[in-house]
């Protein structure tokens, strides 16, 4: 295993991190894993502990994960959503956290449409700041919590073909994925139709390809994702029905993958529009086995963040 360097008050991108680090957050997961099987799901890790969810834009799994994992660990978990904050009477959001910021909390989770906004934040704060994703900038918990179950299931991240396919341009999940997979060794094919495809995107040094069952021949891993229709200023293909026709992940798109293969989805799954219902509940998907793991990712992140060795001292 690589030496983990000492980590950053935040972690907004996966690039706050290197490989030593990665691996010190997924073997830290993977000793708390077993902490959602027992009876009593709880251990006094975090006890008196105190983090804030700020939750400005729609989420289910990540929200109630990142909760669960708090609970899980003793900490007390405090969280407010765009509607049930004083976002609505006006305050600005750099108020809003510096507030809250003032009742000492360890650490703030946040969620926001703008990409950015977790950066704005860490520079304003004393505690840390974890991004619970912004805009379609990036989702480092979540490509976390991908690697963790891509390893678990094959071992290794080195060396693997990922295929990632769909909204290519707006998927803060692929982009945090690229950053993440490269690190570690895997190479990353993305697909999706031309109009979700980013200029420029080869430069991040992936391999590009345009048609879906071109996408998984010898994948290893296949990742499908949403078309990310609450940022699109404009239509970017005929119809959900064409959508899938030219583009979903079927039984007889997924012919030419590996025989190994495992299909990831972040969710929240659109069925019927980027993946068939054969697929994501048939024998290679491990859809539900990323949400199980969120929960142990999410432990760490909020154990290594909140006791940081500085912090500690
Ligand atoms: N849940 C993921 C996210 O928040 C993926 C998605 O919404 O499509 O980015």
């Amino acid at each position: 295993m690589t030496e983990a360097t000492p980590l950053s008050k935040d972690l907004v991108s996966i690039l706050d991190l290197d490989r030593g680090q990665v691996e010190l957050i997924l073997d830290t997961a993977e000793s708390f894993a077993e902490v959602s099987e027992r009876t009593i799901k709880k251990v006094p890790t975090l006890r008196g502990r105190t983090l804030v969810g700020l939750f400005f834009e729609p989420s289910t799994r990540t929200s109630a994960s990142f909760e669960i994992a708090a609970k899980r660990l003793s900490a007390d978990w405090v969280s407010f959503s765009l509607a049930s904050s004083s976002l609505t009477k006006g305050e600005s959001l750099i108020d809003t956290v510096r507030n809250l910021d003032a009742m000492a909390p360890d650490m703030v989770v946040v969620r926001h449409a703008d990409p950015g906004v977790p950066r704005m934040l860490a520079l304003r704060v004393a505690c840390s700041v974890i991004n619970a994703g912004d805009g379609a900038h990036e989702h480092p918990s979540q490509a976390l919590l991908d690697a963790f179950t891509i390893r678990k299931a094959k071992g290794h991240l080195e060396g693997l073909l990922v295929a990632m396919i769909g909204d290519i341009e707006l998927s803060r999940v692929v982009r945090s994925n690229i950053h993440l997979l490269q690190m570690m060794g895997a190479r990353v094919r993305v697909a999706g139709p031309r109009s979700m495809m980013p200029l420029g995107i080869e430069e991040m040094g992936v391999e590009v390809v345009y048609s879906t069952a071109e996408a998984v021949r010898d994948a290893d891993v296949v990742m499908m994702l949403r078309i990310q229709l609450e940022r699109e200023s404009r239509a970017r293909f005929p119809s959900l029905r064409e959508y899938f026709d030219v583009f979903a992940l079927t039984p007889e798109r997924l012919e030419g993958a590996k025989d190994d293969v495992i299909i990831l989805h972040p969710g929240p799954m659109n069925r019927g529009v980027e993946i068939s219902s054969e697929v994501a509940d048939g024998p290679y998907s491990v859809i539900l086995d990323q949400v199980s793991n969120g929960v142990a990712v999410r432990m760490a992140l909020l154990y290594l963040w909140t006791l940081r060795p500085e912090d500690a001292s």
